[in-house]
C-alpha cells in the first residue's frame, strides 16, 4: 500500500509559527495526499526542546526528534532563516529572535534595514535557507534531513502582505520586481526554500509510510 492510499496515516508537523504550519500543509497537501497532517495543537503538549544547534540542519532535527518522541508520531521540522551575504551569513539561525525578545517580525525588519542602510544595491545579495527534517525512528537509521534554497536580494524599504517573517524585504532572483510578499501562495511555493525541501522530501516521506 502506498501512503496515497493508505487512509489514516498520520503525520505531526511539530511548529508554532501559524504562516509557516500554513504553508507547510499546503505544499504537502499537494504532495501527499491522502496524509494528514497535524499540528502541535492536535497532540498532547510536550516540553518544546530549545533550539540551541549551531545550524539548520541541527535545529531541524532536534525538533523533529523531540515531536516524534513525546507524540510516537511521525515528524516533520523546520527551521529556517535569511542568510544576508553583506553580514556574513547573518540573521541566519537566528533570524526569528534577531532583534530579541518577544519575536517581532516588524522589529526584525527593522534592524536589517538598518543594518543594510549603507550597503549598496549590488551588495544586497541574500538567500533563505530552510532544511526539513522527517523522524520516525529511533537512531539515524529513523532520520532524513533536505535542504533548500531560494537566491535573491534584500531592498530599501518594506512591501507587500503576503507571507511572513522577511518576505517584505525580499526579492527573489527567479521573480524579480516583486517582494515575496506580493507573490501569490503558489508562486513563493514554487521557487521557495520551504517548497524547494518539502518536495524533494515528500517522496521520501511517502516510501517510509508505505
Ligand atoms: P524558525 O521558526 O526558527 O525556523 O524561524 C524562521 C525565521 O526565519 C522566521 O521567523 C522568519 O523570520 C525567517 N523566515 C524563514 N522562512 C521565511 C520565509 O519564507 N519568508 C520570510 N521569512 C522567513
Amino acid at each position: 500500500m502506498t501512503a496515497q492510499q493508505a487512509p489514516g496515516v498520520r503525520v505531526h508537523l511539530a511548529s508554532r509559527n501559524a504562516k509557516k504550519v500554513a504553508e507547510m500543509q499546503r505544499i504537502l497537501a499537494a504532495h501527499l495526499p491522502g496524509i494528514e497532517v497535524v499540528g502541535l495543537d492536535d497532540v498532547p503538549a510536550y516540553d518544546e526542546p530549545v533550539e540551541d544547534a549551531p545550524d539548520f540542519d541541527g535545529n531541524a532535527l532536534i525538533k523533529a526528534r523531540a515531536g516524534f518522541e513525546a507524540t510516537g508520531l511521525p515528524t516533520l521540522a523546520d527551521d529556517s532563516g535569511l542568510c544576508v551575504d553583506a553580514l556574513n551569513g547573518m540573521p541566519g539561525v537566528l533570524s526569528a529572535r534577531w532583534s530579541g525578545p518577544p519575536k517581532s517580525d516588524e522589529r526584525n525588519n527593522a534592524l536589517l534595514l538598518a543594518q543594510l542602510a549603507d550597503v549598496p544595491d549590488e551588495r544586497r545579495a541574500a538567500f533563505f535557507h530552510c532544511s526539513v527534517a522527517f523522524v520516525d525512528g529511533p537512531g539515524v537509521t529513523g532520520e532524513t534531513v533536505v535542504p533548500g534554497r531560494m537566491r535573491g536580494r534584500v531592498i530599501r524599504e518594506v512591501r507587500g502582505d503576503g507571507g511572513f517573517g522577511y518576505d517584505v524585504l525580499f526579492e527573489a532572483d527567479e521573480l524579480p520586481g516583486r517582494t515575496t510578499a506580493e507573490l501569490s501562495r503558489e508562486e513563493k511555493d514554487a521557487i521557495s526554500h520551504r517548497g524547494r525541501a518539502l518536495r524533494a522530501l515528500g517522496p521520501v516521506v511517502a516510501a517510509r509510510l508505505a
